[in-house]
């Protein structure tokens, strides 16, 4: 017993000493406060961390505080969430805003049952709030953390989330000097060293606690997981032209690109000929078929087929000219359907 515990604390000062020695330059590290780190971890689900490095200044900048993104309208956190995808977490971030206006006297709440509060806000992202703005001695659990203490301990039967790994990270943050310091630290050695594939056992400061390594077995730890076939999906996007305007429409506040705008576009679970879109889209006009492109998202497929016609302004759409599209949130698939329609 006395012994992990030493090996627990070996671990955690190792952690803390590589991270203060080596951690990467991020915007929210460098500018740190509450709000801006709750903004920085909505945006870094699912989303690259260079690309979230690149957008959250712009994001800041126009949202200092929660009251500011409380008040704005939505269409501007979706337009300036435009390309990261996801767009649920722009929608969740704004009504975290909302409750922290108003039942935090505007400020980020700094423990984990009020984060949990939140809209979109998660066992991880409440523990990475509250522990690395706050400094609170509360575990966080992402897959970095998962693959990296799965490794360290050689145990390799564990699914994400798992209780086993939210229990060593905290029995590990219990121990550790600085939980803020630890837990981002941890997180990081996942990024940049102890990778799912390749990790950079040569030269890895952990090198002499990690079982998994002793044993020639980190290859192998974390079994990877079962993926799920991406389910195939049609859309028929038409560009539909009057003078020198294009209409739009916004999506159904519910589901995929929930509340985004659009070129008038029908899902389908089916292919689909170009008189079922028309009818489909009470359309009268005669529709050229100008091209197709594949959009991948996580868990679909999405072949598009872009179409175009003219016709007489219709009060269906909001019609706008090509130098106004910029503010509009349009997802990245409707950006290239324009695309396609520019180049023909
Ligand atoms: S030795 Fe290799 S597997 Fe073990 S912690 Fe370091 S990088 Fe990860």
């Amino acid at each position: 017993m006395a012994r992990k515990e030493t090996t627990k604390k070996e671990i955690t000062s190792c952690i803390e000493k590589w991270f203060l020695k080596t951690a990467r330059v991020f915007p929210w590290r460098e500018e740190d406060f509450p709000w801006g780190r709750i903004v920085s971890e909505f945006m870094a689900q699912q989303t690259q961390i260079d690309r979230v490095a690149a957008r959250w200044p712009e994001l800041m900048s126009r949202f200092p505080t929660p009251e500011s993104l409380s008040s704005s309208d939505e269409q501007e956190i979706l337009s300036l969430w435009q390309g990261l995808g996801y767009y649920r977490r722009a929608k969740n971030l704004k009504q975290s805003a909302e409750v922290m206006t108003q039942n935090f006297a505007g400020e980020v709440p700094s423990e984990v049952n009020e984060l949990l509060s939140l809209p979109g806000v998660g066992k991880y992202t409440a523990g990475a709030v509250a522990s690395i703005a706050f400094d609170k001695r509360v575990p966080i659990v992402d897959t970095n953390v998962h693959r990296v203490l799965c490794r360290l301990f050689n145990n390799s039967n564990e699914p994400i989330p798992s209780k086993w790994t939210w229990d060593m990270a905290e029995e590990l943050v219990k121990v550790c000097r600085s939980p803020k310091i630890f837990n981002e630290g941890l997180m990081e050695f996942g990024a940049v060293i102890c990778t799912p594939k390749s990790p950079e056992c040569n030269g890895c400061p952990m090198q002499s606690k990690c079982e998994a390594y002793g044993k020639g077995l980190q290859n192998q730890i974390p079994k990877p997981k079962k993926s799920l076939p991406r389910k195939q999906e049609h859309h028929y996007a038409v560009v539909v032209q009057s003078g020198e305007e294009l209409g739009f429409e916004q999506r159904s506040s519910k589901g995929l690109w929930a509340d985004m705008w659009q070129v008038p576009t029908v899902d389908s679970s089916r292919t689909l000929n170009k008189h079922e879109v028309s009818e489909m889209l009470q359309l009268e006009s005669e529709l050229s078929r100008i091209g197709s492109f594949e959009h991948i998202l996580s868990h679909r497929i999405i072949s598009f087929t872009v179409f175009s016609c003219r016709m007489s302004r219709d009060s269906r759409f909001t019609w706008l000219k090509s130098e106004d599209l910029a503010e509009l949130p349009l997802a990245s698939a409707q950006r290239k359907v324009l695309a396609v329609h520019c180049v023909t």
